[in-house]
């Protein structure tokens, strides 16, 4: 009988502290799920340290081990796409290299595929244990606002930990945007997804690559990705400024006609121009963003760049 395949996917970018754990723990899994096929893909995500030469490393030993290898640093989310377009198993997974995201659950995993008929098992931390304060709470606003602004739903704590089916997968690929906010794209989607919560785990070895900087400009990423409601907040804005100042030229024009009053106070007006010059200000730099997004989408650039991989077009792994 043909073994079912499951595929791991692997983003790695400097991970080469963390690499000999985690391919020890993929070893384990794999004799735990001995009933089906495992294969890992690591995609190499530009990395400046021995990531490369380690994972080249695998696979001479190892024919379950496969990587892509891009030109430069192109991102996480370029990774996993990069990591779907060449995964050949029936179920596919995607973790992170640092063991954050535990293999043990697997098996619980593919449980809820098979046997509860889910189209994808997705997981989330119930605690964020030894994160720093500030980025939890920045993180637990984050969540709030987006699922108040955005029709699709983005689940607080979740990671990007998840097994799919094919079918789940190849509809993440047919979203070729250039800016991609995973979190978004895999609510977006729909299809019936298992929620598993687990344990925040620290990460193993190394240090997390995510500053507080390229945080924020994720966080924007996947408002202007999968909302529109910025773009109104100029209208709203807009309208509300209107009837105050219709409100403010009745009574102006009241207390000069009626009572004679001279209209008083230059102050009073830098402010107002102030205040609206800002306002308008901002509102042009929500329009911006928009528009830098969608100027980048038109230019239609590949969402990555492979230099060199061990898969061959049929999924198979080639060692030269
Ligand atoms: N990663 C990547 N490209 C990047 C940044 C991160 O492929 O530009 C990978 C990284 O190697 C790891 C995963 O994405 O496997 C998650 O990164 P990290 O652990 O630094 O994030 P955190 O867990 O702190 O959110
Ligand atoms: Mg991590």
């Amino acid at each position: 009988m043909v073994k079912e395949q499951i595929s791991l996917i692997v983003p790695c970018y400097n991970e080469e502290e963390v690499l000999p754990y985690f391919y020890q723990a993929f070893c384990e899994i794999a004799e735990k799920l001995k009933e089906y096929a495992l294969e890992v893909i690591f995609v190499n995500d530009g990395s400046k340290d021995r990531t490369l030469e380690i994972v080249k490393g695998f696979a001479t030993e190892d024919s379950r081990v496969k990587y892509i290898s891009f030109s430069r640093n192109f991102g996480k989310e370029a990774a996993i796409y990069a990591g779907f377009e060449h995964a050949s198993g029936d179920y596919i997974a995607m973790l992170d290299a640092d063991l954050q995201d535990p293999p043990e659950l697997l098996p619980e995993m593919i449980h809820a595929i098979k046997e509860e008929g889910y189209d994808s098992a997705a997981t989330r931390r119930v605690t964020r244990k030894g994160e720093p304060p500030v980025r939890s709470f920045f993180a637990r606003r984050f969540y709030g606002l987006m699922n108040r602004i955005s029709t699709t739903e983005i689940m607080d704590g979740a990671r990007d930990y998840r097994l799919m089916t094919r079918q789940f997968m190849e509809a993440i690929l047919d979203m070729k945007e250039y800016n991609r906010f995973s979190k978004g794209i895999f609510g977006w989607v729909g299809f019936q997804t298992k929620w598993i919560e687990f344990e925040n785990v620290e990460r193993r070895a190394g240090e997390t690559k995510w500053s507080f900087w390229k945080l924020l400009l994720y966080s924007i990423e996947g408002i202007i990705g999968f909302s529109t409601a910025p773009l109104a907040l100029a209208s709203v804005l807009g309208i509300f400024f209107c009837c105050v100042a219709f409100i403010f030229l009745v009574v102006i024009l009241v207390k000069t006609l009626c009572f004679g009053d001279p209209v008083a106070g230059w102050p009073s007006m830098t402010c107002i121009i102030l205040m609206l010059g800002g306002i308008q200000l901002f509102c042009m730099g929500i329009l911006g963003m928009y528009l830098s997004k969608t100027y980048l989408e038109t230019k239609k650039r590949p969402i990555y760049i492979c230099k060199e991989t061990n898969v061959d077009a049929k999924g198979n792994q080639t060692n030269e």
